[in-house]
């Protein structure tokens, strides 16, 4: 991290504690609680009601456009920049693609980077054990067990009273002064990730109805969809699919929510090996998250990438019979 004077003047001095980089602090108070409700919900209604209202008045190109311009960039700021950049290190970003990732992944509304990152830290160390923020053995093996153990892993865990400390889980993302304001600055990055749409939509076709219609499909179905495709890496993730790699919980690799999930489904290589900033590693897995990286790469903002090697992807294979495959 490069200190410019900026950073050095707005930097603590040692010995006071840093700010919460959550409104809020650590603890999740009632207004956030129904806050929380209103995010999930309200989106999840409009995905439920877009079908038949599809039918009934229609979708334009341009809805569909902001729909899957706007996931994607949510999308891939999440899995680039909060999961493989800022929770697990998987490269080393110039600053403006630092600030920028953050910036990305906020307008997925999945809550703000700090909390997001430390949450995800916390699940790794303890995956699918006592401590885990979301897995869905949760409640144990028996099959209502495991739906209620989905549910818990899908949604529920978001409105758990515990709250991952941030300053013990992303120390590193906390004393960063911008980092700190982006995450602070949620409720900013809700409203621009939510007006967007609608706001373009007004603009193209200069009518109230274009900029509603833009709002429906650009801002809530996509928000809806974006949640609970990141959320089903949490919950179905890691109760299905395959184990090819070593891992000591257990996630699976999933290919049907490899696209609409810009690579993450991949997630029992990831388990397996946490920093390597490639998940689809075999022949044949997208991953979109790992070749928009390497085209930063090559623009040189990003470096130091942690690309997989065949000896450290065999290392995690497990038994020769999966070698063969
Ligand atoms: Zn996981
Ligand atoms: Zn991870």
């Amino acid at each position: 991290m490069t200190a410019d004077p900026q950073t050095v003047e707005e930097s603590p001095r040692p010995g006071t504690p840093l700010p919460s980089a959550t409104l809020g602090g650590d603890s999740k108070g009632s207004v956030e609680q129904i806050t929380l409700l209103l995010f999930i919900t309200v989106p999840f209604l409009a995905l439920a009601a877009a079908v038949p209202l599809a039918w009934g008045w229609g979708v334009s190109w341009l809805d569909l456009g902001l729909l899957v311009v706007m996931y994607y960039v949510g999308c891939h700021g999440i899995t680039i920049g909060f999961h493989r950049y800022f929770t697990h290190g998987a490269f080393k970003a110039k600053r403006p693609l630092r600030i920028a990732l953050a910036i990305m992944g906020s307008l997925a509304v999945e809550g703000p980077l700090v909390r997001w990152v430390a949450d995800h830290r916390r699940h790794h160390k303890f995956s699918d054990a006592e401590g885990d923020p979301h897995s869905p053995w949760r409640y144990g093996e028996t099959v209502p067990a495991l739906l209620k153990g989905l549910w818990w892993a899908h949604i529920g865990w978001m409105f758990d009273e515990e709250q991952t400390p941030q300053h013990k889980y992303a120390p590193d993302l906390v004393k960063d002064p911008a980092l700190r304001a982006v995450s602070r600055q949620f409720v900013l990055w809700t409203a621009v990730s939510l007006l967007v749409p609608p706001l373009v939509g007004g603009l193209v076709t200069l009518e109230w109805a274009g900029a509603l219609s833009a709002f429906f499909w650009g801002s809530l179905v996509r928000v809806a969809l974006l949640h609970h495709v990141t959320w089903s890496i949490n919950s179905i993730c890691h109760a299905v699919g395959k184990r090819p790699f070593k891992s000591r919980d257990r996630s699976g690799n999933v290919w049907w929510l490899a696209v609409l999930s810009c690579g993450e489904s991949w997630h029992n290589l990831h388990h397996a090996d946490p920093t390597c900033a490639r998940h689809g590693v075999l022949r044949g897995q997208l991953d979109s998250s790992a070749r928009l990286i390497r085209w930063f790469e090559k623009a040189g903002w990003a470096y130091d990438v942690r690309w997989p090697h065949a000896s450290r992807i065999d290392a995690r294979r497990k038994g020769k019979a999966a070698q063969a495959a």
